[in-house]
């Protein structure tokens, strides 16, 4: 029978450091949470190696008195609750008070602290869980709190460290997003002697997501501003058309701490539906503000999960705020043809009514679908138009109205002797997005942006180098510490996709050339969702660089709900009716419908 043994304190603390510790990443998350919660107004984060060797924060919060500074390092010592009622209405970020144990036990710690009331500050350092000075100091007001060598004493985790490179990048993401949930803070973080980020800490979030989230994510935000139920919704979310290939945008905040939250997500989501494509996720930056006592923030060590005593309510005053700000905001061209087309000859009337009506509406009806829609247009210039940037196509910024009027077609049709013709003839388009077109006894509903993308998909798979063309000013492009990261580790992949990035430090890359037919689309946007994708899961080379292929296909391709002429729409159906290997976008949504022309001689009881 083996002896049932009492942990020394020792190592029960590197136990219980296990939970708290786990990379860089994690003591710069606790050591900067410790700086807000003593509510400073400056914090700045220093790191050499990611992280691993050295790690400086020094802020100018209330501090440490002299007396209370070996007690701050023991497990369990904090001075942010004392009775169990303090769990219900829990205000600042952290309370386990875990992390200084944890952190001192692996790790060198050595700290300077002073409170605005001491006379001298305190030097203190305690190294593996022993302390080793604790000496009054002359110092600034605030803390400076240095952590050497993380996990020296404890070389099995040592090992699960990854390289310097990533550990800095996780070190950044959590700044990051530490800086957009405090705007009111200043932030600074300083890798290997660069400074890499600093928000000004002017309480603007829109300064915050700028500094933090660079110029592309901030022109395409629509802001969000709505109040149900005790619920407060503020923040950010993205033009439909900006949705990206992963949810990397996504970012809640629940009283100012950065939460996850499915049923925020989902509520955010749900109010995209028909506005964004499928399989694409809404970037946004919501806060939810909320009465402490209706949330459990006690859920989970990294108290990153959170849960809501009414999620339904949560739900609804999200969703709310999310759809009103889309309505409001300018999210996609739209053309009301409703007014213009109000007919109602069909179903219930018979045919003398049918006969009075077409009299009264015959001046109206003179008029082709098109020149109306097109009358509606120059009426209402609001709902005109984006410029397609197709590069396959030409580009047209005059209103092209779908309909067959001047689309040369040699076969005359004699009434009731239909001749089949091969050719396709373009019969229209539905909804700025399904090209109608007739083939032989078929009529066919595509969607024009599935089948672009999949033209551009097949034909980039099938190259054995993507085409490149090179930028004429190369474009720089901020991204998050995760994406930055994937793209500098897929060099290599970037270049067979077309792609010719530099790092250029910071978070920062340079394009200096892209895949040929991606035109003049948005690089930026289009190097995020390339980023974004190779994020994704999944690391054989063949399937990342066909998530790339999809990216820039999808990028490249013509956009539904945007004007296309009549002739590359004809152009278009041709390629889709004559090649079986289009019947499916990338994403596996069909292209096109087929109706059979038996099956509507069916329906309208033409033949039995
Ligand atoms: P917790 O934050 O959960 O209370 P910690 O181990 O992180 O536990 O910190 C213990 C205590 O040390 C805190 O409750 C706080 O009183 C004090 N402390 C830690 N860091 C700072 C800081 N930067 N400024 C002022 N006080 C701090
Ligand atoms: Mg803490």
């Amino acid at each position: 029978m083996p002896k049932i043994n009492l942990l020394p304190k020792q190592i029960s603390e590197l136990i219980a450091a296990g939970e708290v510790v786990e990379r860089p990443a994690s003591v710069v998350k606790e050591l900067a949470e410790n700086s807000i919660d003593a509510l400073s107004k400056h914090i700045t984060v220093e790191i050499q190696h990611g992280g691993i060797t050295y790690i400086r924060i020094t802020d100018d919060g209330c501090g440490i008195s002299y007396s209370d500074v070996p007690c701050a390092f023991l497990r369990h010592a904090t001075s942010k609750i004392s009775t169990a009622d303090d769990l219900d209405s829990i205000s600042t970020l952290g309370f386990r008070g875990e992390a200084l144990a944890a952190s001192s036990s692996v790790s060198k710690i050595e700290l300077f602290t002073k409170t605005s009331g001491e006379q001298f500050g305190t030097h203190y350092i305690i190294e593996g869980g022993n302390e080793v000075v604790y000496e009054e100091n002359g110092c600034p007001d605030g803390t400076t709190i240095i952590v050497r060598d993380l996990f020296y004493n404890t070389p099995a985790r040592m090992k699960f460290l990854k390289k310097d490179v990533s550990e800095g990048n996780a070190v950044s993401a959590v700044i990051e997003r530490m800086a957009l949930s405090h705007p009111e803070i200043s932030f600074k973080l300083i890798r290997d002697g660069k400074q890499t980020l600093s928000t000004s800490g002017d309480g603007k979030l829109d300064s915050a997501i700028y500094s933090v989230l660079g110029r592309e994510f901030s022109s395409s935000l629509i802001p969000l501003n709505g109040e149900s139920d005790r619920i407060k919704v503020t923040g950010y979310v993205c033009k439909p058309v900006f949705c990206r290939q992963s949810r990397a945008g996504q970012f809640i905040f629940l009283n100012g701490r950065l939460v996850n939250s499915k049923t925020v997500m989902a509520a955010v989501e749900q109010a995209y539906k028909n506005s964004a494509m499928i399989g694409k996720f809404p970037a946004f930056l919501i806060n939810v503000e909320m009465p402490f006592d209706t949330v459990d923030v006690n859920v989970h060590p990294a108290k990153t999960e959170v849960r809501f005593s009414d999620e339904k309510r949560i739900f609804e005053a999200v969703h709310y705020a999310v759809k009103n700000a889309l309505s409001v905001g300018d999210t996609r061209p739209v053309i009301d043809v409703s007014a213009n087309l109000k007919k109602t000859f069909f179903e219930h009337m018979d045919v003398k009514q049918y006969r009075q009506q077409a009299v009264s509406t015959d001046a109206l009806d003179t008029k082709t679908v098109a020149e109306k829609v097109y009358e509606n247009v120059i009426e209402n210039p609001l709902t005109v138009l984006r410029q397609d940037t197709t590069p396959l196509f030409t580009k047209k910024v005059d209103v092209n109205i779908s309909v067959c009027d001047d689309i040369p077609e040699p076969k005359q049709v004699v009434e009731n002797e239909y001749k089949p013709t091969e050719e396709v003839k373009f019969i229209g388009e539905a909804f700025s997005t399904y090209i109608v077109a007739e083939k032989g006894n078929s009529i066919f509903l595509i969607d024009k942006h599935a089948a672009h993308e999949r033209m551009l998909f097949n034909k980039l798979k099938s190259e054995e180098k993507a085409q490149t063309q090179v930028l004429l000013t190369p474009v720089t492009v901020r991204m998050s510490a995760n994406e930055y990261d994937a793209v500098i580790k897929n060099g290599q992949l970037l270049e067979k996709a077309g792609f010719e990035v530099d790092d250029f430090g910071n978070g920062t890359v340079v394009v200096r050339a892209v895949p040929s037919v991606l035109g003049d689309a948005d690089i930026e946007l289009c190097l995020t969702e390339v980023a974004s994708s190779l994020l994704e899961k999944g690391s054989v080379e063949i399937e990342m660089l066909e998530r790339l292929y999809h990216t820039v296909a999808c990028k490249a391709a013509i956009k539904a709900g945007y004007i296309t002429s009549k002739t590359e729409l004809l152009e278009l159906a041709k390629k889709v009716l004559s090649n079986d290997d289009i019947m499916y976008c990338p994403h596996g949504r069909p292209v096109a419908f087929e109706i059979k022309k038996y099956d509507l001689e069916k329906q309208f009881g033409r033949i039995q």
